[in-house]
């Protein structure tokens, strides 16, 4: 395997953790990119090596969503390894970097789940501005005090909160045109088993975690635009 990459991205690679040693992370995260870029995908403990490094760099420029991103995607490579251990101590129930605590955990999965579905509605997928932004976390801010009794109900698995979440829609009223919504929106499903998965379902891409945790873990909006 260690002949397809080349010498010089390996150089980046030991750079990078070498950056991060000496405390500048943002040169690590420069070239840790570059080294995770130019891992071929077949080779998947190296990948999952740079992607953890990666994250490392990530968390102390502070940046968690990505760090969460960039260990999500290692420890799916190598599910043994530590970037398992990492991800099951910085993420949370939902997939998001863990808050302080678990109503701040439950708010901001929803507030995500609600922000793409609007997202979703719109012609690019992104905000105009910060009106924009601000009305619709208004309005979320609302829906969420509204689910009060809803949340009261479903007991303290994230299983059930995420059913409540998604259930819960929000009426936008035409704050800019909208396009034809909920088009091409995609099921995820076992075909194995011939069902669609449901979050607390083992992950099928043989992770071991929950799917809620793994390939179907909750994004932060930002997420999205990077690609
Ligand atoms: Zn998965």
């Amino acid at each position: 395997m260690r002949s397809i990459r080349n010498d010089e991205q390996d150089i980046e690679y030991r750079q990078g953790r070498r950056a991060l040693a000496s405390h500048d992370p943002t040169r690590a995260l420069r070239l840790l990119r570059s080294a995770v870029d130019a891992c071929p995908a077949s080779d998947r403990t190296e990948l999952s090596h740079r992607l953890y490094w990666l994250s490392i760099a990530l968390r102390r420029l502070g940046k968690d969503g990505l760090a969460i991103k960039a260990l999500a995607s290692a420890q799916r490579l190598t599910p043994r390894g530590r970037a398992r251990d990492m991800y099951e101590r910085v993420a949370n129930g939902y997939g998001m970097p863990r808050a302080a605590c678990t109503e701040h955990d439950d708010y901001r999965a929803f507030c995500s789940i609600q922000i793409r579905r609007y997202l979703e509605g719109v012609p690019d997928r992104r905000f105009e501005n910060q009106h924009e932004i601000d009305a619709v976390l208004t309005m979320i801010a609302d829906a969420w005090l509204k689910l009060g009794t809803a949340m009261a109900l479903a007991t303290s698995s994230c299983d059930e909160k995420l059913r409540v979440f998604k259930n819960a829609g929000i009426e936008y009223p035409a704050l800019r045109e909208r396009r034809e919504t909920r088009q091409g929106a995609v099921i995820p499903a076992d075909f194995v088993r011939g069902k669609a998965l449901q979050p607390d379902d083992r992950c099928t891409c043989g992770s071991g975690l929950p799917y809620r945790m793994c390939c179907g873990r909750v994004r932060l909006p930002y997420e999205y635009e990077r690609g």
